[in-house]
């Protein structure tokens, strides 16, 4: 099935005489005959829902729609996308060990790896992901993982995410990538050799800011047990009757591990109805992003026209560093995100407070047009330091634009010019 079509229909298929909706299973237990039955389900000998903490009928529903849109072995929905990114990187990494971060990412995954994955013993290095000679200078004997987003929040810059994969493979390390802003419909990082899939399904997945989630996406085709670097997917699990989790369950290994070990444990486990609403969203994704992006795109040359705007970061944008990385990565589609910087915290300040339809939210990408100061609220708690690396200085201001007429969008973003 094309794209479009698995936005409306996957992960669901009603029997006869069943819902035609996706139902929402809101009980955290399941009913069996006997102990036999549930002891085989804790066993990993059968599949089904035995409690919801590792899975559910609604959320597998919709893991398998994003699961099926991405291309993966398997999918796994959690509470948030930091709980995402958090199991994804904790799957692979242990105290001791280090990983490698592009240096443009959210604010607070920066935060995450930073300071309380420090905490944890795992040490992170921040890197240009786009500059091979410092990623593969960053590697040591001990680095699990390369990690980047595809689209940077905010600073919407474009991994060259087959450079970064090759890179992390000559090491046999795998890639992880966070999708957020792309999504499945402007591009599928596995397509480009990544090895894992992040997302905050709080953004245009969901697409209506209503339910947060995240997901984690695993593309089968990393060989751990060749690596020879990753003992906890390749060696017994004395939590689990010492199996070994590449042997047991072959490519869909490491997504295995991150439910039947890291949700047991953790347990940042989504609500069903939160599942049932980003499927809802979902059905809508792949007419909602290129109405995003064609939005976007008006707004980016106008701002870019202005004089009272220093700079614009939009990757479809003609003329953007990022532009050739969007044509091959993200088909030219840009999504909803611009950034663009002010010559002062005042002047930018001053731009947000002129407009009216555009409203000042700590959100991002979704249906209504909204405007951020990322240095005085996401990435608030980052050093001058760490702001400049992520792309942002003071006057930054991170613009999401919505699926509103373009009529009316365009003349908010000139009642802000026109405040300067
Ligand atoms: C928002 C965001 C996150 C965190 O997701 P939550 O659902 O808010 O926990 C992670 N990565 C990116 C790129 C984001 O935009």
């Amino acid at each position: 099935m094309e794209q479009e079509t698995k936005c409306v229909q996957s992960g669901y298929t009603p029997g006869n005489g069943e819902p035609r909706v996706l139902p929402i299973s809101m009980s955290t237990t399941f009913k069996y005959d006997s102990t036999e039955d549930v002891g085989d389900l804790f066993d990993l000998k059968k599949e089904g829902f035995f409690y919801t903490r590792l899975s559910n009928p609604t959320v597998a529903a919709v893991e398998a729609k994003i699961n099926d849109l991405e291309g993966g072995v398997g999918a796994m929905m959690t509470s948030s996308g930091q709980a995402a990114t958090l199991i994804a990187i904790t799957n692979l990494a242990q105290a001791g060990d280090h990983i490698i971060s592009a240096s443009e990412v959210y604010g607070g995954t920066v935060n995450l790896l930073a300071v309380t994955l420090k905490k944890f013993g795992i040490e992170t290095t921040f890197a240009d992901i786009n500059n091979e000679r410092e990623l593969s200078a960053a590697i040591k004997d001990n680095t699990k993982l390369i990690f980047a987003e595809t689209i940077a929040n905010p600073a919407v810059t474009v991994t060259d995410i087959e450079k970064a994969a090759r890179v992390a493979h000559e090491h046999k390390i795998p890639l992880l990538i966070d999708n957020t802003f792309a999504t499945p419909v402007i591009c599928r990082p596995f397509d480009f050799g990544a090895d894992i899939v992040v997302y905050s399904t709080s953004k245009y997945l969901d697409g209506h800011a209503v339910a947060l989630g995240g997901m984690i996406v695993d593309g089968g085709r990393f060989n751990y047990a060749a690596s020879g670097k990753f003992p906890g997917l390749t060696e017994p699990d004395e939590s689990y009757h010492g199996i070994s989790y590449t042997q047991t369950f072959g490519s869909a290994a490491f997504i295995t591990k991150a439910r039947v070990q890291l949700m047991r444990d953790l347990g940042s486990a989504p609500s069903p109805m939160n599942a049932f609403l980003l499927n809802l969203g979902l059905e809508t994704l792949h007419l909602r992003m290129p109405a995003h992006s064609e939005n976007a795109l008006e707004v980016a040359r106008l701002l870019k026209s202005s004089k009272a705007v220093k700079s614009v970061r939009y990757p479809a944008l003609y003329g953007d560093k990022s532009y050739d990385l969007c044509r091959k990565y993200c088909k030219g589609i840009g999504s909803g995100v611009i950034s663009f910087e002010l010559e002062s915290r005042e002047k930018a300040v001053k731009f947000m407070d002129g407009l009216r339809l555009a409203a000042v939210v700590v959100h991002v990408a979704d249906a209504r047009t909204c405007v951020l100061h990322p240095a005085s609220s996401t990435h608030r708690q980052l050093t001058n330091e760490q702001l400049a690396a992520a792309g942002i200085t003071e006057g930054t201001i991170r613009l999401s634009v919505g699926i509103e007429s373009k009529v009316d969008i365009m003349k908010d973003i000139e009642r802000g010019l026109s405040n300067l």
